[in-house]
């Protein structure tokens, strides 16, 4: 397999290439294709399989062309720690490089106004962690109701800390999306069959 099989803009090709990433991973040639059709996804993958950039890409690919239209907020991205969102971002930083798409952080630890400010300029790509991001919420500082790709990735982590009502209650605010991206490590319980059946519309479930 090869990237330029999936249907990515040129400049997402350019970007994985520069990032010498010449073959995907199982994972990749799994739920890049449904993904870009625009498909619900359930993705059972262990971190290390290269599921960052399964969902990025796809993601990326919806933002791009309009992207200089910067309003609103058009993909949220959930994990469970400030560590993982930290590595996302940075991930979504590297294939965002050839264009315009702009991405920010929301984690606790860091200064509230300042991640006030920051979403003022609103970012097209939002990563984060639930409890700040709720709180930012609840301040008025963040809208969520134009995001049109929504990811909740570690889902039976953020499970496991105690996130299941933020996550519940940060997807029941993204009300317009067309698309969920759920991705876990374990198959999870009956709290992941929960949020599953609750977030997710007709999904694709991959087992990696
Ligand atoms: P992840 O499972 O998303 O945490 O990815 C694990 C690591 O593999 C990250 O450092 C990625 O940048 C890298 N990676 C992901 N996909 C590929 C690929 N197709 N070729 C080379 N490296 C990759």
């Amino acid at each position: 397999p090869v990237f330029a099989q999936f249907a990515l803009h040129e400049r997402l090709l350019k970007a994985v290439a520069e990032l010498n990433f010449v073959e995907p991973t199982p994972v990749q040639v799994a739920a890049i294709p449904p993904a870009l059709e625009g498909r619900d996804l359930r993705v059972t993958a262990q971190t290390g399989s290269g599921k960052t950039a399964a969902f990025v890409l796809p993601l990326l690919n919806r933002l791009i062309g309009d992207a200089e239209k910067r309003v609103r907020v058009r993909a949220l991205i959930l994990l469970p720690t400030r560590e993982l969102a930290q590595q996302t971002l940075k991930e979504v930083e590297r294939f965002s490089q050839f264009t315009f798409i702009k991405s920010g952080l929301i984690t606790g630890g860091e200064d509230f106004k300042v991640q006030a400010a920051m979403l003022r300029k609103v970012p097209d790509v939002l990563i984060g962690t639930p409890g700040r991001l709720l709180e930012h919420l609840n301040a008025g500082n963040l809208d969520v109701k134009q995001v049109e790709v929504l990811v909740l990735d570690e889902a039976d982590r953020m499970l496991d800390m105690g996130f299941a009502e933020d996550v519940q209650r940060l997807a029941g605010e993204c009300s317009n999306r067309a698309q969920t991206l759920l991705f876990s490590a374990t198959t999870g319980g009956a709290g992941l069959r929960e949020m599953v059946a609750s977030v997710l519309r007709d999904p694709l479930h991959l087992r990696l």
